[in-house]
C-alpha cells in the first residue's frame, strides 16, 4: 500500500514530508514525490525509485514553504516513472492519491475534449483536472473537491494542495484510509498514524465517504452528502505497534478491506490499464493460437489461482483447461507435448512453492 502525508506547518515542510514518507516505506512503493506552497507558489519534486532519489533531487533543487503534500506510489495505472509519480498537478491544484479511480478513462476523454492536457498515464491525474475544471467555472477549492468526489468511482484516499492558498489542505477518503492529525498551530493528513507519529499522536480517522477541510486552526469534516460531521479525536498508540490498524477493529478486518487495492497493485505489473493490454512476465515459447488444451498443476494457494485461471481461459480464450494438485500430477502420466516450468519462492522462511504450467497441443 502506498502512502500519503500532508502538512500545514509552521516551518519549512519539505524535510518533514520526506521523513514522514520514510516511515511509510514499509508499505512498499516504486516512486515518490512532494509538492509545497511557498508564499502561494506551488512547486513539486518527484523521483522514480527509492526515497533517496527524491532526497538527492531536493538537495539539488530545494523546495521552500510551510505547506505541502507527499506520496509514495505503488503503481496501478501507468509505469513507475517520474512522470507518473505523484503529486499530479495543474497550475491550480496538486493531488496525491492512494487507490484506483475506476472511471478515469471516461473522465479523461471528457476533460481532453474540454481542452485539458494530460502529462501522465495515471488514473490520478483526472482528479487534478476535474477539480481545476470546477474551479475554472467559479467554484471554491472546497466546492470543487465536493463536486469532483461525486464523479469518482473506485477506492481512494486523496490529499489536495491549492496554489495561492497557504492555509488550506483538503483530504478525502473512500475505500482507502486517511487520518487527520492535530498539532499546535499545525494540522496534518496521513494515510496512517505511523506517518504522523513524529508530529502528533492526536488523530481523527475519516469514515467512508468523508472529506475534510484543514486550516492551521482546525478541521471541518463533511460526510458523503456534504453534511458537517464530528469524528472522534483519538490518541494513537502507534509507538507500541509496528503496524497501524487504521480505524479498523482488527488487523484481519483491515487486511480484508485492503484486498481490492492489493489485487489492483499486483495485476498492475501485468496489465497496462491505459492501453488495455496484458504484458506477460515471460515470453512463452509457443504460439497460443495452436494450443488446444492446457494443463495446470499447482499446490495450495497456487492451486486456487489455477482454478480461477481455468475459468478465465475457458471463458475468454475458449481453451479447455484441466487442473491437478501438483503432488498427484506425476502419478497420472498425463500425455504432454510442451512443458513450461516456473518456480517461485515466497520467502526464505517458508518452503518453496512451485508451480508448473504444462501446455499441450491436442493430438
Ligand atoms: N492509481 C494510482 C497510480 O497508479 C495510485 C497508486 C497508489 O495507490 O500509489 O498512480
Amino acid at each position: 500500500m502506498c502512502g500519503i502525508v500532508g502538512i500545514l506547518g509552521s516551518a519549512p515542510v519539505a524535510g518533514q514530508l520526506v521523513d514522514a514518507l520514510k516511515r511509510l516505506e514499509y508499505r512498499g512503493y516504486d516512486s515518490a514525490g512532494i509538492a509545497t506552497l511557498d508564499h502561494g507558489v506551488m512547486a513539486r519534486r518527484r523521483a522514480e525509485g527509492k526515497l533517496h532519489a527524491l532526497e538527492i533531487k531536493l538537495v539539488a533543487e530545494p523546495l521552500g514553504g510551510n505547506t505541502g503534500i507527499g506520496h509514495t506510489r505503488w503503481a496501478t495505472h501507468g509505469r513507475p516513472t517520474e512522470l507518473n509519480a505523484h503529486p499530479h498537478a495543474t497550475d491550480r491544484v496538486a493531488v496525491v492519491h492512494n487507490g484506483i479511480i475506476e472511471n478515469f478513462r471516461e473522465l479523461r476523454e471528457r476533460l481532453i475534449a474540454a481542452g485539458h492536457k494530460f502529462n501522465s498515464e495515471t488514473d490520478t491525474e483526472v482528479v487534478a483536472h476535474l477539480v481545476t475544471d470546477y474551479m475554472t467555472k467559479g467554484k471554491s477549492p472546497a466546492d470543487a473537491v465536493a463536486a469532483t468526489l461525486k464523479e469518482l468511482r473506485g477506492a481512494f484516499a486523496l490529499a489536495f494542495l491549492f496554489a495561492g492558498h497557504d492555509d488550506l489542505l483538503i483530504g478525502a477518503r473512500k475505500g482507502s484510509p486517511l487520518a487527520v492529525g492535530y498539532g499546535k498551530g499545525e494540522m496534518y493528513l496521513g494515510s496512517d498514524a505511523i506517518a504522523l507519529s513524529p508530529f502528533t499522536d492526536t488523530l481523527s480517522y475519516l469514515e467512508e465517504g468523508d472529506w475534510a477541510v484543514l486550516t492551521r486552526k482546525g478541521v471541518k469534516i463533511y460526510d458523503a452528502q456534504d453534511r458537517p460531521v464530528e469524528r472522534a479525536i483519538e490518541k494513537s498508540s502507534v509507538s507500541t505497534h509496528l503496524v497501524d490498524k487504521g480505524n479498523h477493529k482488527h488487523f484481519m478486518a483491515k487486511e480484508i478491506h485492503e484486498q481490492p487495492e492489493v489485487v489492483g497493485h499486483t495485476l498492475a505489473h501485468y496489465i497496462d490499464m491505459v492501453s488495455e493490454t496484458v504484458d506477460l512476465p515471460v515470453a512463452l515459447p509457443f504460439d497460443w493460437s495452436k494450443i488446444k488444451r492446457l494443463s495446470i498443476s499447482a499446490c495450495g494457494t497456487a492451486f486456487y489461482a489455477g482454478l480461477v485461471a481455468k475459468y478465465w481461459f475457458e471463458r475468454f480464450a475458449k481453451l479447455s483447461v484441466e487442473i491437478d494438485i501438483a503432488s498427484e500430477f506425476r502419478y497420472r502420466g498425463a500425455p504432454l507435448e510442451a512443458v513450461i516450468w516456473r518456480s517461485s519462492f515466497r520467502s526464505r522462511a517458508r518452503p518453496p512453492i512451485r508451480w508448473r504450467l504444462c501446455a499441450m497441443r491436442a493430438r
